[in-house]
Formats: structure tokens, sequence, C-alpha cells
């Protein structure tokens, strides 16, 4: 950034890009005055209701104060509102004289449609504002397409073109800005600023270690550990079905709250290429940018068909007769339903507020397959418990498990004890966290088949019902239903 007007007063608007470094709109916003404020608004239309798990409140409030920090060491400010966006900002605006106001372009409708609120009330006070930043993907809708100009709606093509594309280094990091003057702070509290509050005075409650440490040199920093060592990412495409290690980056509620850059972990995927020659690292770095690009995928369609966010894709799915047991919902929530891979996965969920991704398959798949409960049950709990809820990834990993979604193989049923023999053939993960049933034997836990004697299952459920004859009830189902 060279010269600027003094007086062009910026604010720039955070929402799920919680950071400084490789950030779209904030580095446009910065290369054209260091007059920017950063501003964050709590709205009541996200933090209210259902589907709000206190995990993630806890860590996205842990990096506004980190972001709050990191705004301070370079001479500037993040602001903190509370209340609909649209009368805050316009307020918050005119008080400090902004001249513009950026932000970076979201997929959910629900922002969608706010921003379009928050742009207008803008616009109508004669404050600029530009938003054309797609900060959070490495390919903004509309730029993977089909040859005839449609949006992809099967993974497997998306990704052989996202993968082809050029991808973007990461945005500058503002290194200094020009914070408010004593009058203008005074003029921005008495339009709505408030201190941050914690998660529990949002009334968000939170007591174990969140998987991540809030903020971004933490998830950096994770990033880092992940790429740095072949034993991480190079054997990715190797561990990463096996819950017991940890195979996965754990990168995901900071990608979901933007406190890493989508640019910066493209990059360092390039870097661990080039430092390793091995086809195996090769194999793991290309395994996990096919995930990074399944976000993306998700995202992208949730864009063009946002429809996708209140029901099934597919259009058989509307009327399907789901059995939607109550009892069985709650079992499947404690992680009580005898089956002890399901089982030990939900309690990982209910404890640390993350789960496995092989694992979120086999509960998604056990719920809607076994239980043949509606997957909208299920999705709305992982949205209540998961600390990277995030409604594209879930809505798309949910249908995808339900065979209501865009996957060209729809009838998928997942058996728990052919996936526990599979990927947790030592029974580690499902001792970890079913501490009640350490002392049996590993072939009794994978396979579930535990004697009744009482010793043994120390108050472990029996099998809430039987998978052969379930999938055999629910492919009736699905034929009748398809038919
Ligand atoms: C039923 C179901 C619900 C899910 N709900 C969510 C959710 O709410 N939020 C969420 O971020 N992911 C969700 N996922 C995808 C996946 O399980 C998690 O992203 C992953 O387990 C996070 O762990 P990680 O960061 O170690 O992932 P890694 O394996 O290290 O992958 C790197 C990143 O790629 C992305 N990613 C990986 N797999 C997927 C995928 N299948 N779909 C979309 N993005 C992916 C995530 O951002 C992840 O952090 C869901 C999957 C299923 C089957």
């Amino acid at each position: 950034m060279q010269g600027y007007i003094v007086g062009d007063r910026i604010l720039f608007w955070h929402r799920r890009d919680l950071r400084l470094h490789d950030n779209l709109g904030l580095a446009a916003a910065w290369g054209r005055s260091p007059q920017v404020t950063g501003v964050f608004c709590l709205d009541p239309a996200l933090l209210e209701g259902k589907g709000i798990a206190p995990a993630r409140v806890t860590y996205m409030v842990g990096c506004l104060a980190k972001l709050q920090d990191r705004y301070a060491e370079i001479g500037g400010e993040l602001l903190i509102l509370q209340g609909n966006p649209d009368t805050q900002l316009p307020m918050l605006a005119q008080a400090v004289n902004a001249t513009a106001v950026y932000w970076n372009r979201d997929v959910e409708p629900y922002s969608r449609e706010r921003d379009r609120g928050v742009a207008a009330a803008l616009k109508a006070q004669n404050i600029e504002i530009k938003t054309q930043f797609w900060d959070q993907l490495l390919h903004a809708p509309g730029d993977v397409i089909t040859g005839a100009g449609a949006p992809y709606t099967v993974y497997g093509p998306f990704w052989r073109n996202w993968q082809r594309q050029t991808k973007a280094a990461p945005a500058e990091t503002p290194t200094a800005l020009v914070g408010l003057s004593p009058e203008e702070t005074a003029q921005a509290a008495t339009a709505g600023v408030i201190p941050l509050p914690t998660a529990p005075d949002l009334g968000f409650v939170w007591e174990n270690p969140l998987p991540l440490a809030p903020g971004e040199a933490a998830a950096l920093e994770r990033l880092e550990d992940f790429c740095s060592d072949d034993r991480q990412i190079g054997d990715y495409d190797t561990q990463r079905n096996f819950p017991e290690h940890i195979g996965t980056s754990g990168l995901s509620a900071a990608l979901k709250f933007g406190a890493i850059g989508i640019r910066t972990v493209w990059l360092a995927t390039v870097v661990a290429g080039d430092r390793s020659p091995s086809d195996e690292v090769r194999q793991g770095i290309q395994t996990w940018r096919q995930e990074l690009a399944w976000r993306e995928f998700y995202q992208h369609v949730l864009y063009f068909f946002p429809e996708l966010a209140d029901g099934p894709y597919r259009a058989h799915w509307k009327n399907f007769p789901w059995v939607n047991a109550p009892d069985q919902f709650q079992a499947w929530c404690q992680g009580r339903t005898g089956y002890p891979l399901v089982d030990a996965a939900m309690r990982q969920l209910n404890q640390t507020g993350w789960m496995h991704n092989r694992c979120r398959m086999v509960v998604a798949s056990f719920l809607t397959k076994d239980l043949i409960i509606d997957w909208r049950w299920g999705e709305q709990y992982f949205m209540e418990t998961l600390v990277d809820g995030d409604l594209a990834a879930n809505n798309g990993g949910w249908q995808w498990s339900a065979s209501s979604g865009m996957d060209p193989k729809p009838l998928r049923i997942f058996n728990p004890t052919s996936q526990a023999k599979k990927f947790d053939p030592d029974a580690a993960y499902i001792r970890q966290w079913l501490p009640e049933l350490r002392h049996l034997d590993t072939a009794d836990l994978v396979t579930g088949q535990i004697s009744a004697a009482a010793g043994d299952r120390a108050g472990y459920p029996q099998p809430i019902v039987d998978h052969k004859k379930q999938q055999a009830l629910f492919k009736e189902m699905y034929k009748t239903q398809k038919g």
C-alpha cells in the first residue's frame, strides 16, 4: 500500500475469515488505505435457536479474542457488534464516518440474503461496498463448470477440472494499520460496540478441551506440523481411515471459521510435494487435496442449489417413509445403540465436539439405513455438537450417507461390523471411547457379539436393531419408494 487518502476509513466485516493473514477482502481494503477497522457482528439469527454447538461457539469466540489481539499488535482494532447486521453495520459505519465497507462472499443461503440486506442499507447511506472476494475457496462458484457451462453435480469430474486450475498465492497480510482516533472510538461506542462476550455470556458452555486451539497462530502451527512431517500428510492416503490414529489434519474448525486461509493451505501442500520425491508422499498429498476439493464441491453445489439446505436433492426422497423412532434416535445420540463402533464415535463427538470422518460415515449410515431415521435429524444433531459444523459440508455428508444427494452410487449401506473389522481391527478406538468394555476381547468388541453376562456388558446395551434385518427392510422401502 503506497499513498492513501486521509479520512478514507474502511470497515472490514469479518464473518468466516477470522484472521489477518491471507484474507482476500482484508488485503484489498488494506491495499487501498491503512485506515481499516475490523468489525464482527454477533448475529442473533446464527446464535439463537436450534443447531448451535457450544464447542463451535467457544472456538469462534476464542478466534475473535485472538483476532482482537492481532489487530491491536498492528495498531488497529476489531470492534464487536451484537444484533441484526443490516442495522448494526450501517449505524457503525455512519458513527466512524466510514467511506466503504468490505467483506468476503459466502455460499450459504442465509448469508447471501443477509448480505443483500446489509448492502442495500449501506448503499442507502451512500457508503461504498466491496464484496467480490471469494476468500474461503480456491475457486469461486462458476469458475469450475462443465463444458456446457453448468455447475457440476458429481464430484469426480468436478475434482478433475478443479485440480487442473491454477491456484492463487496467499494474499498479502496487513502489517500496520491506522486505528480510530479517541473521538471516533467514542462515536463507535455510541453505535452499539460492545466488549467481546465469552461463550457462556452468549449461553454456551463447553468445558472439555477444544480439538484445536482457537486463532490463526494455532491453525498455522497445525498446518505446518501436518504438512512438514511426511508421516502425516505423506501417510494420509494410508492412515486417514483409521480413527484411533491422528491421521488427518484436524483443521476443519479452522477452515470453517477461516482461522486459516485456503491459499496458505494449498501452498503448504505444494511445498510438501516439492520437498519430498517419494511416490507415497505424493499420493498422500494428492488424497488430502481431494478432501479440500470435496469441501469446495459441497460449497459450490450449495451455492447453485440452495434448496439442498432444506431437503433432499433426489426427488423420490422427499416423501420417504422414515420410521423416526424417538427412543432409537436418543440411543444413537448418546452412543447406546449396542454397536460398539457407532457408540464409540458418538461418544467421541459428544465429548470432544469432533468425530473422525470414517466414523461420521458409519454413524450416518447407521442412523439412516439401520434405524431408518430421517437424515435431517442427524444433520441437526451434528450441527448441535460439531466444532466444525458447517452447512455445506454437513449437508453434503449427510445427503451422501442417506443416498438422497448427488452421489452417483446412491444405495450405499455400511455394515458397522465390517467397518470395525477393517478400520479398528485392534478395537483401540472402541476401547478408548467405551471404557466400560475395555476388558473384553478384541474380537467381541469388533463384532459387537458381547455375551449377555452382566459383568461382561457392564451396563452396555444389547444391539437395539438387527443390522441384517434392517438392511433388508431399508432396501425394500427404497425399491418401493423409487418405483
Ligand atoms: C455425515 C457427515 C457430516 C460431516 N459434517 C461436516 C461438517 O459439518 N463440517 C466439516 O468441515 N466437515 C464435515 N464432514 C466432512 C469430514 O468428516 C470432516 O471435514 C473431517 O472429518 C474433518 O477432519 P480433518 O480436519 O482432520 O480433515 P482432513 O481429512 O484433514 O481434511 C482436510 C479438510 O478437508 C475438508 N474435508 C475433508 N473431508 C471432507 C468431506 N468429506 N466433505 C467436505 N469437506 C471435507 C475439511 O475442511 C477438512 O478439514 C462431514 C462428513 C460426513 C460424512
